[in-house]
């Protein structure tokens, strides 16, 4: 009978190495997970803060100007979306909270268009987008033919500022994300970021398409890498309501930590 124990307790051995493995392995991948909804959070929380300080401008801006009801209820809306914002960056701890927040941006950045729009005395544009490079610039206000060597020439929503940029042969400030210590275009960082894209280009709009070749491959000439970069073009339309923020785009990219 003792070849039997011995069988049964190796048997017994090998399940529990087995279970501590498998422990181990999950362990393993919420603490990876857990690193990876740092980092998202970190990134939103920043784009909250740079949203703060376009909203700080827009104040400057009309500090001095009798707003009418219209616009009042603009900035209001501007008001409401980073007070909501900030509280719930605060509180992420899933991915799809993530997505949320940045419609929610998107949102109040509409909204800061609007006012500056009522305040010129021009048409409030209609909602689109945000532009394709940085959806930081607030709503796009056309489409732009953007050529990569990876992805080949694609037409893409941009604000006014980057469609100028590129007809100029200029690179456009991207939103980058900061990943192993270089920072790369949002699109290229990962099923992580995935979020920032879902809410900032929602599934049946026409820049969804756009959305999968962006994941496909990196684009590091975009970055300034190798190869040259070769965007330019612009198959006009949108609408005539003058660039996102008057007080100028936030320089520099993120830095999503690592
Ligand atoms: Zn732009």
């Amino acid at each position: 009978m003792e070849w039997l124990m011995l069988l049964v307790l190796g048997a017994g051995g090998g399940a529990g190495a087995y279970a501590a493995q498998r422990v181990r392995v999950v362990r393993a991948e919420r603490r990876e997970l857990a690193a990876e909804l740092e980092q998202v959070r970190r990134v939103a929380d920043q784009d909250v803060t740079v949203f703060g300080e376009q909203l700080q401008r827009l104040d400057d801006h009309v500090a001095d100007r009798r707003l009418d009801p219209a616009a009042r209820e603009d900035y209001q809306v501007a008001l409401d979306a980073y007070e909501h914002a900030k509280r719930e960056v605060a509180r992420i701890d899933h991915f799809d909270q993530v997505s949320a927040l940045v419609d929610t941006l998107a949102t109040g950045r509409y909204a800061m268009v609007c006012v500056r729009a009522r305040v010129a005395g021009r048409a409030v544009p209609e909602p689109t987008v945000p532009c394709f490079f940085n959806p930081q610039h607030g709503p796009s206000d056309g489409k732009v033919m953007w050529t990569s060597p990876r992805t080949g020439t694609r037409s893409v929503p941009a604000c006014t500022r980057c469609s100028a940029q590129l007809r100029a042969r200029e690179k456009p400030e991207v939103f980058t994300i900061g990943i192993g210590g270089r920072k790369v275009p949002y699109w290229e960082a990962g099923a992580t970021f995935h979020p920032w894209s879902r809410g900032y280009f929602p599934e049946g709009q026409a820049s969804a398409s756009a959305m999968m070749w962006m994941y496909a491959t990196p684009d590091i000439a975009l970055m300034g890498g190798v190869g040259g970069f070769d965007g330019f073009g612009t198959n006009g339309g949108g609408f005539d309501g003058g660039s996102f923020d008057g007080g100028g785009f936030d320089g520099g990219g993120f830095d999503g930590g690592n």
